[in-house]
């Protein structure tokens, strides 16, 4: 594996990413609605640098690709706070196509919060296939699979403490 974000490189992007938050909404209650379970590490970190009152709403999205289910989305909202009258950030791992973010968000806006943007710690360049882009964006990372601070490989590397890309040689290895 190769590493492409260095500990502190993720704590550089992730202090920008909180200042940029704390200055658009000051002092205004913030309701982060974190995509499970790739944004787990990235909420842990950003949270702690967030001043203003902050809760905290769970949400799983999975895809099913392949078979009958190709590309359909199945949106679970078993921890989700009331949301309505709101200020909330719906907060992923990674923005890849975008689908994922499009239709959560649209799921989250049938039940109306007052504003809502999206927070992603990482969005791979040429690959959006939507016509929306998230409002925040830590680092842009080229069109590679990447692993580690919460992203996995069939549930494992997750708690790798950088991001590195999987190549071709490691998915041979995990797979033998
Ligand atoms: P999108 O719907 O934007 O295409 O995909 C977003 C989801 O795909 C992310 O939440 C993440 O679960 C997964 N994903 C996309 N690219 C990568 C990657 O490079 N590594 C990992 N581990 N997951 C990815
Ligand atoms: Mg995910």
């Amino acid at each position: 594996m190769r590493i492409l974000l260095s500990e502190s490189q993720l704590q550089t992007g992730i202090q920008s990413m909180a200042a940029d938050l704390r200055r658009d909404y000051q002092k205004r209650p913030l309701t982060i609605i974190a995509i499970m379970t790739g944004s787990l590490v990235l909420l842990a970190d950003l949270i702690r640098l967030l001043d203003m009152p902050v809760r905290i709403s769970l949400i799983q999205a999975s895809s099913y690709r392949g078979g009958t289910h190709s590309g359909e989305l199945h949106i679970s909202q078993a921890m989700m706070l009331d949301i309505e009258g709101r200020d909330c950030i719906l907060l992923d791992d990674i923005f890849d196509t975008g689908k994922t973010l499009v239709e959560v968000t649209a799921c989250l806006e049938r039940l109306r919060p007052a504003s809502i943007k999206s927070a992603v710690l990482l969005r791979k360049e040429g690959q959006s296939r939507v016509d929306v882009e998230p409002d925040y964006v830590a680092f842009s990372i080229p069109n590679e699979f990447v692993v580690g601070y919460g992203l996995d490989y069939q549930d494992h590397y997750r708690n790798l403490p950088y991001v590195a890309v999987m190549e071709d040689s490691d998915l041979e290895e995990s797979e033998s």
